[in-house]
């Protein structure tokens, strides 16, 4: 009998070889999203539905599954080693659930959805892309039932992303959005304006990417391990922690959609660098869930990257760079103008208040097309009437209401909830990092954000997948997920802003 050093080659071999093919159907994607030109999309669907079920079939093979089980017996592996072990092996469970030729329609099908949606927004026009829709929820019913739940049929999916989340889990935070946000929103509202007009003046393109990129470089993000494109819709995606892309979109007419998208995208990105080449293509070479990445890349993007302390430091260089535009601004009118609450149609230019309001939003829809209460022809009309109940608005058309988002037409339906779970996360890991390191307001007004980094590099990055969520979050402040901790923060910040907490004049 082989013994376990011998096997666990034999497992790294395949595993990182099965991780290949996923960073080169991740470069595709990159492509498809960035350069491709319009014809490729077809061809391109073939190659990425290849390696998908390539890649699918290995680690799903009765060879690989035996050697896991194997190795999960074995008694002489290291800590890391098990661990890597004991998740792959209920990657392997989980995956072997779907068949190649599941894997292979999906794909197929996540190539035609994405291309009736970019047709739909460049037409405007909902009903374009509904068909495809219906065809991709579909198959996530099927998947659902394939892979089996024991509340909610929506559990299957949610498990993708966030290891361990359920309806059970999710209803209750999103009762606590319900019942504690809507308050301070109305408190903000009936308070002084805050203006932010002078974001919407012409700023142009090239001196916009600039700044970007100085952000991103004081951020900590490594240009010779990755670097920035254009996209319809701004993500971030790695290849291995040596090569992590970020994107972003421009709009002269508004600076603040290049800038805080890069930002964002730009924590996304250090997790990515941040997380040990060793354990390449493993599961600690992984991130631990969509949510603690979101929690990074809202950590920079809104506790730090729309704190006054950032801007202490980087509006001067902003105003340098468009004297003409910013000439009467300050470092508090700037941050007060990005912190500005307003109920709005787009997700990824709301304010942080109304944020979760859109995602709860995405989430009841989601949990409806489920479970069946809902249709593709119905989506349209359902998001309209819940941004009417919850925000008060209606989109007035389908680019600024149903359209605006990619994730649907990937079959990406669970992912929503994570992103309002990482702001919450994101509270509570910036409020211990404030915690431990005394001089991190300083250093961010000083625009070092060095010791924050190498803190979250400690605690968050460095563990790959090692722990859950929840159990990620309690070893880093002795507690799981806490929505507390957002209201502290969002209490704090925006009583500061509009002056809510102002003693009455007499
Ligand atoms: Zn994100």
């Amino acid at each position: 009998m082989p013994d376990a050093n011998a096997l666990y080659s034999q497992y790294l071999h395949q595993t990182q070889k099965a991780a290949d093919l996923y960073n080169a159907s991740a470069v595709l994607q990159w492509d498809q999203e960035t350069y491709m030109p319009p014809k490729g999309a077809e061809a391109r669907g073939r190659q990425l539905a290849t390696l998908a079920s390539t890649a699918h079939s290995w680690l799903t093979s009765e060879d690989y599954g035996a050697l896991l089980k194997e190795l999960a017996a074995a008694q002489d592996l290291g800590e890391e080693e098990a661990a890597n072990v004991r998740l792959s092996l209920e990657d392997y469970e989980k995956g072997k659930k779907l068949s190649p030729e599941f894997i292979e329609t999906l794909a197929m099908q996540q190539t035609a959805s994405f291309q009736a949606w970019v047709e739909a927004r460049e037409k405007n026009a909902y009903a374009h892309y509904a068909p495809e829709l219906e065809k991709m929820i579909a198959l996530k019913k099927q998947q659902a039932d394939i892979l089996g739940y024991e509340g909610h049929p929506y559990d299957a999916l949610l498990d993708d992303y966030e290891k361990g989340a359920t309806v059970a889990m999710l209803d209750p935070i999103f009762l606590l959005v319900q019942e504690q946000l809507p308050p301070l929103i109305e408190r903000v509202r009936s308070a002084t304006g805050v203006d932010d007009s002078f974001f919407y003046k012409h700023y142009p393109k090239e001196a916009q990417w600039a700044f970007s990129l100085d952000v991103l470089r004081a951020m900590g993000y490594d240009f010779d391990a990755g670097r920035q494109d254009l996209s319809e819709h701004p993500f971030s995606t790695s290849f291995a922690p040596t090569d992590v892309r970020v994107t972003t979109r421009v709009d002269e007419k508004n600076v603040a959609s290049l800038l805080w998208s890069s930002i964002h995208e730009g924590g996304h990105a250090l997790y990515e660098q941040g997380l040990p080449m060793q354990q390449y293509g493993l599961p600690l070479g992984q991130a631990a869930s969509l949510s603690i990445h979101e929690s990074q890349s809202r950590m920079w993007e809104n506790n730090v990257g729309r704190s006054l302390d950032f801007w202490e430091h980087f509006f001067p260089i902003i105003q340098g760079r468009f004297k003409d535009q910013l000439e009467d601004c300050s470092a508090e009118t700037w941050y007060r103008g990005a912190n500005k609450v307003e109920a709005s149609f787009i997700r990824t230019e709301a304010d942080e208040l109304t944020y979760h309001f859109h995602v709860l939003i995405r989430y009841e829809i989601e949990k409806a097309l489920l479970d069946g209460n809902l249709k593709s022809a119905d989506v349209r009309e359902a998001w309209n009437a819940g941004y009417e109940k919850y925000l008060g608005i209606t989109p007035p058309d389908d680019k600024q209401g149903v359209l605006q988002d990619v994730h649907w037409s990937h079959g990406s339906f669970g992912y929503f909830p994570t992103y309002s779970l990482g702001s919450f996360y994101a509270a509570q890991f910036f409020e211990k990092a404030l915690e431990e390191l005394p001089s991190l307001q300083g250093d961010i007004s000083a625009g070092k954000f060095d010791a924050l980094l190498t803190w979250l590099r400690e605690n968050v990055h460095r563990y790959g997948r090692r722990y859950r969520s929840e159990k990620l979050s309690e070893r880093i402040t002795g507690r799981g997920l806490d929505f507390g901790a957002f209201m502290r923060y969002a209490e704090a910040k925006y009583g500061g802003i509009y002056h809510l907490d102002a003693a009455p004049t007499t």
